[in-house]
C-alpha cells in the first residue's frame, strides 16, 4: 500500500518538477498547501531563511503546520524566538523530541556524545525524531538553499526525498543570503538574536560557536569536525539528479 502511495507522489511531482524551478517561493508554498493539505508541514530550525519561509507561509495560508526538532540542547535565544513566532503568527509549533532524554542518552552512550561522535548524537537527537515525524506526512517543506553547503548544491525546488520516502519542497532553494536579509528587513520579520552576535547559523549549544570575520558562515557548526550537515538534508545516491539548467526550465515556465 505504501509503495503505491509513493509511486503516486512521485508521479505528481514529476509533472511539475522542472516548471517549479522557475516558481517563486510563494508559488511553491501555495502548490504544496493545495496539493497535500494537512499532510504537509514546514520543518524549521528558525534560521534566517527559515524565518522568511514562515513569514511567507503566513501570507499564503492562515493556518499551516510548522514543526521543529527540539534536541533539548538549543540556545535560550532560539526558545525565545519560538515563543515570538507562536505569538506573531498565531500558530502552535509542533515540537518533536528524541526518544532519549539527555540523561538517558548519557546513560546509554556516555557523557558528551556530541564531542566524541557527533554523527551518532545527531542521529539520536535529530534524524530519528525527524524520521518519526515525516512518517505521518506526504510532503515536507524546508528552507534549505543550494549555496549553503555542498550537500545542498544539487537540491531542487520540488524533489523526491528517497531517504525519508516523501516529497520535499524547498521553496527558497535558489535564494541568496542577501535576498534573505532584504526580505527580513523589508517585512519586519523576527529573527534569532544570535545572528546579531556573529552566529550566522544557530544549532545546539554544544556544537555551535560564533564565526570570525572572513570565515565561512557555517564554520561555526561542529568546530573541530569535518561534519557540515546533521543528516537531515543529505541526498541519498538514488535520489541525486542534476539541477536543470535555466534555459531548459524556461521552456516549461509556469
Ligand atoms: S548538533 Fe551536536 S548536540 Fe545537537 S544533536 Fe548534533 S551532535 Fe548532538
Amino acid at each position: 500500500m505504501k509503495d503505491h502511495i509513493q509511486v503516486d507522489l512521485k508521479e505528481q511531482i514529476a509533472e511539475v518538477q522542472i516548471a517549479a524551478e522557475k516558481w517563486t517561493p510563494q508559488h511553491a508554498l501555495a502548490w504544496a498547501f493545495d496539493t497535500f493539505g494537512n499532510r504537509v508541514a514546514i520543518s524549521s530550525a528558525f534560521g534566517a531563511e527559515g524565518m522568511v519561509l514562515i513569514d511567507m507561509a503566513s501570507r499564503v495560508r492562515r493556518n499551516f503546520r510548522l514543526f521543529t526538532i527540539d534536541t533539548e540542547f538549543l540556545f535560550p535565544e532560539t526558545y525565545t524566538l519560538m515563543d515570538r513566532i507562536e505569538e506573531k503568527y498565531g500558530i502552535a509549533i509542533e515540537k518533536v523530541y528524541s526518544i532519549l532524554s539527555p540523561e538517558e542518552q548519557e546513560r546509554a552512550h556516555g557523557a558528551a556524545l556530541w564531542a566524541r561522535d557527533p554523527d551518532l548524537c545527531c542521529s539520536r537527537r535529530k534524524v530519528e525524531p525527524l524520521r518519526r515525524k515525516l512518517s505521518e506526512l506526504s510532503a515536507w517543506i524546508t528552507s534549505i538553499r543550494r549555496d549553503q553547503t555542498s550537500a545542498r548544491s544539487g537540491s531542487r525546488r520540488i524533489e523526491w526525498d528517497a531517504k525519508f520516502g516523501l516529497v520535499k519542497v524547498n521553496p527558497m532553494v535558489d535564494w541568496t543570503t542577501k535576498q534573505v536579509w532584504r526580505y527580513i528587513h523589508d517585512h519586519d520579520v523576527p529573527y534569532n538574536e544570535l545572528h546579531n552576535q556573529d552566529y550566522p547559523s544557530s544549532g545546539c549549544t554544544h556544537c555551535t560557536r560564533a564565526v570570525r570575520p572572513g570565515e565561512d558562515p557555517r564554520a561555526g557548526r561542529w568546530p573541530g569536525f569535518a561534519k557540515t550537515e546533521c543528516g537531515l538534508h543529505i541526498i541519498e545516491p538514488v535520489a541525486a539528479s542534476p539541477v536543470p539548467d535555466a534555459s531548459k526550465a524556461a521552456k516549461f515556465g509556469n
